[in-house]
């Protein structure tokens, strides 16, 4: 019989292990909404950037806290993806939020308490009527500690870097190994080091390496952990 029981599945971990990969299978399968949270955070920096809030890699925050109100952030599915779209201000953004520019600049800007207060509150409304997957890096520990199903993802940070290589590579975009390596391994460190909502792994989550598994291996992995928790 089919379970209708919704729940928020909060699914977090490190850059580029493939965390909206999943999260939209996932969303596929159970008819849940997908909501990729560093989408969010990528397109307050891309604005900052477009504003001149940010200047040769320098954030200034004040300047960034000044455009918050400014900034209108809304998602509309595109069923050819298979996931929603982000539009910054009505104008769709998806594809300018994925540049190295962006993601060099993307864990300072995420670090500015006002910029976080603001997108958490609004990914609490998204996910208030449950059935949602969302990832992230506090999604499990701040946006929905409540959460029935906490995953936390990681994979080997080479592994990482040549997956964000290989996608970027394939749009036509002029990157390094080196540079995307040394991109990965230090968003991660400011993510884990800075003072509000740290990147860490909910005590209630359960550890996905996705290092050397197939997408169809993740699934089948997951589906057996949700049908123990919606059978509850
Ligand atoms: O998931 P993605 O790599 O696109 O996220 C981009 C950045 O946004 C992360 O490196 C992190 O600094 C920030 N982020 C965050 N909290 C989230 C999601 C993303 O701080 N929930």
């Amino acid at each position: 019989m089919e379970n209708n029981k919704k729940i928020v599945i909060a699914i977090d971990g490190f850059s580029s292990c493939g965390k909206s990969t999943f999260a939209k299978a996932i969303a596929a399968r159970l008819g849940y909404i997908f909501i990729d949270t560093g989408a969010m955070y990528r397109a307050v920096t891309l604005y900052a950037l477009e504003q001149g809030a940010i200047r040769d890699g320098e954030v200034d925050a004040e300047a960034v806290v000044t455009l918050l109100p400014e900034i209108n952030i809304s998602f509309s599915f595109n069923a050819e993806r298979g996931a929603s779209d982000i539009y910054v201000n009505g104008e769709l953004a998806e594809g300018r939020i994925r540049t190295i520019e962006v993601s060099n600049c993307v864990s300072k800007v995420s670090s500015i308490r006002e910029v976080r207060e603001k997108l958490v509150a609004m990914q609490q409304q998204m996910g208030q009527k449950r059935g949602v997957v969302m990832d992230g890096r506090d999604i499990g520990t701040v946006v929905f500690p409540d959460a029935e199903l906490k995953i936390f993802m990681t994979a080997d940070a080479q592994v990482r870097a040549e997956r964000r290589y290989a996608e970027l590579t394939a749009k036509g975009d002029k990157v390094t190994m080196e540079e995307i390596l040394e991109n990965v391994i230090s968003r991660d460190k400011a993510d884990m080091e800075r003072a509000i909502s740290p990147l860490r792994q909910a005590e209630d989550a359960v550890v996905l390496d996705n290092s050397y598994m197939s997408v169809d291996e993740q699934m089948a992995w997951f589906m057996e952990r949700y049908e123990e928790i919606v059978k509850c």
